[in-house]
């Protein structure tokens, strides 16, 4: 009997079901929370996401020809698709889309990229901000580097995965999710310059300080994000044209009040007071986390969501509530993480005190009929890698 716990599992029972025959090997690749830095990588600046230990696998063996074929548990479907679907971005559609991007992606950086059968299963929440997408990426991309032996170094990745899903798949996404699906490791955060691409892994090993980060799915139906998220863009771009710098990245926090005294209205400068100040806390958790004072980032989390809130307008009521009663429970620091407009909230939080907090969130969201909260614990795991 698999355990429906064991994704890995799942995965090789698809693969048998699907293929009758075993994989060749499996490839897992995680989720992932931001810690801190939020709307700051298109503005060139930094960002700090950890991996989860919920993951995605994908069990595959190579197939001859020019032919994949990709069963996923999520659907139960099973799609094929060949060398004349994979040279069109937008003739594969749906989910499979994510993996022909991919095999797309590694044909046009002009790598051999051999025919493959692939049976994925995932406990990474879809939809939630947590990058179940990176994942799958992730995932199928590690498999095919390793079946076909392709020269792609890890630190190359990350931005071959991006563009499978900015050109094939035609989402808008930066490079962080799928730096940090590839590049994390275990008890670290990745450390990303989002203009340089250079990463560093910051410790951020919780068990032995007795602490924990519980992420809260608000449920919050996410609303205009699309254009909220075009409408940001657009605000910080402006500003960086009237600054005279190529973005909002170069301008230094010591510099803050010269620039904001600059520019013509209050939205603009709220919209960049929030990324400058912003890219300024991921420094300072840096700083921190280095010193080994993880208790420490607790103000700057909480700072961080008030910047999200007040100046940058992409918070709703469910996720400043679920800070705010957080906080209240005894959190450390709570801070929306991902774009905004929903999605989840991180705590900071002493172990033991994980469920009391959890409690307070969900007793708060039913005195205010909110969609029910659901939540977990994480602890910063590993990046993608070969199981076995
Ligand atoms: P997020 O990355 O925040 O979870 P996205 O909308 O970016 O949300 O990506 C979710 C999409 O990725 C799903 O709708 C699906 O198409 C695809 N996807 C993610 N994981 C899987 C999986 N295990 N099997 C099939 N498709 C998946
Ligand atoms: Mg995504």
């Amino acid at each position: 009997m698999t355990d429906p716990r064991d994704v890995a599992a799942r995965a090789t029972a698809g693969f048998r079901q699907v293929y009758a025959e075993p994989p060749a090997g499996r490839w897992a690749a995680p989720g992932r929370v931001n810690l801190i830095g939020e709307h700051t990588d298109y503005n060139d600046g930094f960002v700090l996401p950890f991996a989860l230990p919920q993951r995605t696998v994908a069990a595959a063996a190579p197939a001859p020809h020019d032919r994949w074929t990709v069963w996923s548990e999520l659907t139960g479907e099973t799609v094929a698709f060949g060398a004349d679907e994979v040279a069109a971005p937008g003739r594969v559609t749906g989910w499979a889309a994510y993996v022909a991007g991919v095999v797309w992606a590694l044909r046009a950086a002009g790598h051999p990229v051999p025919g493959a059968r692939l049976a994925i299963a995932s406990d990474v929440p879809l939809g939630a901000g947590l990058s179940s997408s990176a994942a799958i990426e992730a995932a199928v991309l590690t498999a095919l580097v390793d079946l076909g032996g392709l020269d792609l170094p890890a630190e190359h990745q990350p931005r071959l995965a991006q563009r499978a899903e900015n050109h094939y798949v035609g989402a808008p996404t930066g490079i962080m999710d799928q730096s940090a699906a590839i590049r994390c490791r275990a008890g670290h955060a990745l450390f990303l310059d989002c203009r340089t691409e250079r990463v560093e892994h910051i410790p951020f090993d919780l068990d032995p300080a007795g602490l924990t980060v519980l992420v809260i799915d608000s449920r919050a139906p996410h609303r205009h994000v699309d254009g909220e998220y075009a409408a940001r863009r657009a605000s910080c771009e402006k500003a960086a044209s009237l600054l005279g710098v190529p973005a909002l990245r170069d301008v230094p926090s010591t510099g803050l009040d010269d620039a904001l005294a600059r520019l013509p209205d209050d939205e603009t400068r709220r919209r960049v007071r929030h990324v400058v100040t912003e890219n300024q806390r991921v420094l300072d958790t840096v700083a921190l986390l280095r010193a080994g004072a993880p208790r420490q980032i607790g103000p700057l989390l909480t700072a961080s969501h008030a910047s999200m809130r007040d100046d940058f307008a992409i918070t709703v009521p469910e996720v400043d509530t679920a800070v705010e009663v957080a906080h209240a429970a005894g959190a450390l620091g709570a801070r929306m993480t991902g774009g905004g407009f929903g999605g989840c909230v991180l705590a900071l939080v002493e172990a033991d005190q994980a469920a009391t907090v959890a409690a307070a969130v969900t007793t708060a969201y039913a005195e205010r009929a909110f969609t029910a909260p659901t939540h977990t614990t994480v602890t910063p795991a590993t990046g993608a890698t070969r199981l076995d």
